[in-house]
């Protein structure tokens, strides 16, 4: 079991991110967690052990009736889940913990569950794959002391300001192609959608990425057959933020998703922008991704 553990710590070293022991502890983690799922045969040894036990309790019992058992493996497996996960943090920074909340969001771990196409465009390259593993245990991805040539701000090691900076393009090009993702699906469902549709609110605001009107039209009648009550628009408003840029990380630290959660508020109380719908008759609703 040690030599396992040891050649999977190897195999991970093959890859040139250098992680250090905390790095590697967190790998050890499941990923729902914020780990990378690489399990230490030594610490699943005795769940494992007692995982077993129950297997062939039953026959057991059928060769030797007074055969009894008194552990229970999930519990034993939380139970040391538990202590892993507590010995890490223990040995964590606080940046450390704001990042492992972050990767423990739901549906952080998507990229990591890829099944690789090239038709699909989910083959990931190598510099895709070390930028997303190396992110998540906070290993060192980027030359840092430079400053970034789209807003001047300084570029960190960790890679975290080129996937938050707002200039440059990137983050306009990706908000829209999400938005547009989103219109497609609606039209595909006949909802007529209208994108960035002015004159909602006022001649300058513009609340929403993609406007349904009509939208309880989605739910023509209530089991009693009553039409349902309510906004008769719907307002969806496309964000995208990452957790653990500067404006976030605060509420990250919070819990994983705080930040999401936090941000959705921010834009509801902008300009009082979700009352100013509900007065129109108009739902707002924030769509808020973490990247
Ligand atoms: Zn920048």
């Amino acid at each position: 079991m040690v030599a396992f553990d040891s050649a999977l710590h190897g195999f991970c070293a093959s890859t040139g991110l250098a992680l250090d022991r905390l790095a590697w502890q967190q790998a050890q983690l499941p990923v729902a967690i914020g780990g990378l799922g690489l399990r230490s045969a030594v610490d699943l040894a005795d769940v494992a052990y007692i995982g077993s036990r129950v297997m062939v309790l039953d026959r057991c019992h059928a060769l030797w009736t007074p055969a009894a058992w008194e552990g229970s493996a999930a519990a034993t497996a939380s139970l040391l889940l538990a202590v892993h996960v507590l010995a890490w943090k223990t040995a964590a920074g606080t940046d450390d913990i704001c990042r492992l909340h972050a990767c423990a969001a739901d549906s952080a771990d998507t990229v990591l569950n890829l099944v690789p196409s090239r038709i699909l465009n989910t083959n990931l390259s190598k510099d895709d794959f070390l930028t997303c593993v190396g992110g998540r245990l906070g290993v060192d991805i980027c030359i840092g002391g430079g400053a970034c040539r789209f807003c001047g701000l300084a570029i960190d090691v960790k890679g975290r300001h080129p996937q938050s900076c707002m200039a440059g393009g990137d983050a306009v090009a990706l908000h829209n192609s999400l938005r547009d993702l989103l219109h497609g699906y609606c039209a595909r469902a006949q909802l007529r959608p209208q994108a960035e549709a002015p004159g909602l609110l006022d001649a300058r605001r513009r609340p929403t990425d993609i406007f349904l009107r009509g939208a309880t039209g989605l739910l023509p009648a209530l089991p009693d057959g009553s039409r349902p009550a309510g906004p008769s628009a719907l307002a969806l408003d496309v964000a995208i933020i990452n957790a653990l840029g500067a404006s976030h990380w605060d509420d990250t630290l919070r819990g994983a998703h705080d930040a999401v959660t936090a941000y959705a508020q921010r834009k509801r109380d902008h300009l009082g922008t979700a009352s100013s719908c509900q007065q129109a008759g108009i739902l707002y609703l924030p769509l808020v991704w973490d990247i």
